[in-house]
């Protein structure tokens, strides 16, 4: 049974839960897809049906942020878990890497996907980087092929959402991976291009804050986050 937060079904899981869940996907024919919506993306996918239907679709809906926690609280069904992608990437890499699972880097500007690659190398020991591609490409074709001629299982598809989950629904059993994380910026903070809030931000649930502090030109996008959880708070009081 999935947990719905304001029209996205989320899977109540921790971190461990959801990696074990993973590897389990990754041990059938795929495509499988794991997306890590945040308050924006639930707003989003609100608007827009087809990026809903995806969401609805996927494998594994991982609660990313603390405000989808909150709105799950205020709706009276709590989640377990915060499990942010960037989280939930790292520890599925490190066991991946002890399975030999072969992962591939696709999104961001040219040059970020290849230096994210040889710093999640030297991270992770063992780790089978496959091949990588920059986010900025025309053609779907020649992409596919190359994540298909790199035999990957893994792809971390990191384009933004919603393009990141349209691209993976169209293109992701061509392209021949049993698993598709769609994780928006990480490939920026894999790369050092982007740095993460600092522990005490992270435990506090105020990655976001830190992030806003660093780059004021997301206040717009944030500053939906209180109408989320007024948008919770009214869904509750009608009984939903
Ligand atoms: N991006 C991309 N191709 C595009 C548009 C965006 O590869 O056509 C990349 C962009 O360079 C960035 C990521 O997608 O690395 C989106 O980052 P953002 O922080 O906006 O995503 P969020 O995590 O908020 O979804």
């Amino acid at each position: 049974m999935r947990t719905d937060v304001l029209g996205v079904a989320f899977d109540n899981v921790t971190i461990d839960e959801a990696v074990d869940r993973a590897l389990a996907l990754l041990e059938e024919e795929g495509p499988h897809l794991v997306v890590t919506p945040n308050p924006e993306i639930v707003q989003r996918a609100e608007k827009d049906p087809e990026f809903a239907g995806i969401l609805a679709q996927a494998d594994l809906v991982l609660p990313d942020g603390v405000g989808v926690i909150y709105a799950a609280k205020i709706l009276g069904r709590p989640l377990r878990a915060r499990v942010p992608g960037i989280d939930f990437a790292s520890a599925l890499m490190v066991r991946a890497a002890g399975l030999g699972k072969r992962l591939y880097l696709l999104g961001a500007a040219p040059g970020v996907a290849e230096q994210a690659a040889v710093n999640l190398r030297a991270a992770c020991p063992g780790l089978v980087v496959c091949g990588a591609h920059d986010g900025y490409f025309k053609e779907d074709g020649p992409v596919i092929e190359n994540i298909r001629a790199a035999q990957a299982d893994i792809v971390f598809v990191c384009l933004g959402a919603p393009k990141q989950e349209k691209w993976i629904a169209a293109n992701g059993e061509a392209a021949g991976a049993r698993l598709y994380v769609g994780l928006g910026g990480s490939l920026d903070v894999f790369a050092g291009r982007v740095e993460r809030a600092p522990e005490g931000f992270q435990r506090l649930g105020l990655e976001w804050l830190y992030r806003l502090m660093k780059e004021p030109s997301r206040a717009g996008r944030m500053a939906k986050l209180p109408l989320f959880l007024v948008s919770a708070a009214g869904a509750r009081l009608r009984g939903k």
